[in-house]
């Protein structure tokens, strides 16, 4: 007996993606490598058609638009043809894709498709989250005393509903890592004064001096935590600045062992892939702990979803696990994050039918609490109407 529980009816409220690219180029070499994570250009050009993740989603889109599969060509100057606005419109609804929560820092606000269009022809609800590390960055640059640039990150992350947010994102994996410390006030001041120094030369900053990055974060931490606002933070496989080394969720303890904290719910982007067992072990055991199981980034075979769905099922709680797809750039990665999410949990909940563990309205109330339910009560959206 193989069970399999057909969520299909279920809108996902995609707790985790990106904005859509306003020109959607039928550039093949770019095509490829946004399916790579290496800032080397030879893994899109010889090695990204090598996978299976990138065989399912030509596989997909070809058998949507009714291309033949294969026609790599085609395929692209179709999609190019149709334009952003069609496309989102055509797949979101395929997908039914009823809410999305959107870091909106990348692709850069002026390169994205207004929000406006994207909630008017898809119908779905959008959430937009304040990416901090790009904020501070903007800060530091106009603020030449380190008092005043404080008191300027206090006035951003307060009242942040009011200014269109429900939340926050944190890249500091990709900066400093996620073991977020304490420092003394000279330690910060000198980090300010370090990259103050860089913005002189440079005109800019990238954030890489810790104890300056690590004393904004709590600001805005605190913040989160007066509001009950979930932060969300990278975690595991992305970015190519990424030290893996410094981005397992085990790192974040000192945050979840603090008391002043525990209002302020931590969302684990990525399944923490490969990081998925402690991520899931933190959601079960941590109140304010959620974990994001996400379907187009990590770049996964189906089976290795599997696992990592197994994974986070099989331990954390399902009222502490939501889908995202991390799709970006393209809507091809949100539509098919929505299906193949689905199917992957119906997959999972099936086999815990099978075992006895659930019976089957146990298991269709998992699926509905992970794929909608969980995001709606966290990020203040609309649950869907099932
Ligand atoms: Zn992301």
């Amino acid at each position: 007996m193989t069970t399999f529980v057909d969520l299909s009816d279920i809108a996902v409220i995609d707790n985790h993606c990106h904005s859509i690219e306003a020109v959607q180029s039928s550039d093949l070499v770019a095509w490829r490598r946004r399916y790579t994570e290496s800032p080397d250009p030879t893994l899109g050009a010889l090695h990204v058609s090598h996978t299976a993740f990138y065989s399912r989603l030509m596989r997909r889109t070809a058998a949507f638009f009714g291309i033949a599969s294969g026609e790599e060509k085609a395929l692209l100057e179709h999609r190019e043809q149709l334009g952003a606005t069609e496309l989102v419109r055509a797949l979101f609804r395929d997908a039914r894709i009823g809410g999305i929560i959107v870091d909106i820092a990348y692709p850069a606000p002026d390169a994205a498709l207004d929000p406006a269009v994207v909630t008017e022809v898809t119908g779905a609800e959008y959430g937009a989250l304040m990416r901090l590390e790009i904020e501070f960055q903007h800060l530091i640059v106009l603020h030449h005393e380190f008092d005043a640039l404080v008191m300027a990150v206090g006035e951003m992350v307060t009242d942040l509903r009011s200014k269109g947010f429900v939340g926050f994102k944190s890249i500091a994996a990709y900066r400093t890592g996620l073991a977020i410390e304490r420092w003394d006030d000279h330690e910060a001041r000198a980090a300010f004064d370090a990259a103050r120094a860089e913005v002189q030369t440079t005109g800019a900053v990238r954030l890489g001096y810790k104890p300056l990055l690590d004393t904004l974060l709590h600001i805005a931490f605190e913040a989160a935590a007066a509001q009950a606002l979930p932060v969300q933070f990278h975690v595991g496989y992305g970015d190519p600045d990424v030290d893996l080394r410094t981005s397992s969720p085990l790192e974040l303890r000192a945050l979840f062992d603090e008391p002043a904290y525990r209002s302020m719910p931590i969302v684990l982007l990525h399944g923490c892939w490969p990081y998925f067992r402690e991520g899931a072990y933190l959601a079960s055991v941590y109140a304010n702990a959620y974990l994001d199981v996400s379907y187009t980034i990590p770049f996964l075979s189906r089976a290795e979803m599997i696992s990592m769905t197994r994974a986070a099922l099989g331990t954390a709680p399902f009222s502490k696990v939501m889908y995202s797809s991390d799709g970006v750039a393209i809507p091809e990665m949100h539509w098919m994050g929505a299906i193949e999410g689905r199917h992957a949990i119906g997959t999972v909940l099936g086999e815990m039918v099978d075992a006895g563990e659930l019976d089957e309205a146990q298991a269709r109330e998992a699926g509905r609490l992970i794929l909608n339910a969980n995001a709606a009560k966290l990020y203040g959206l609309s649950e869907d109407a099932q």
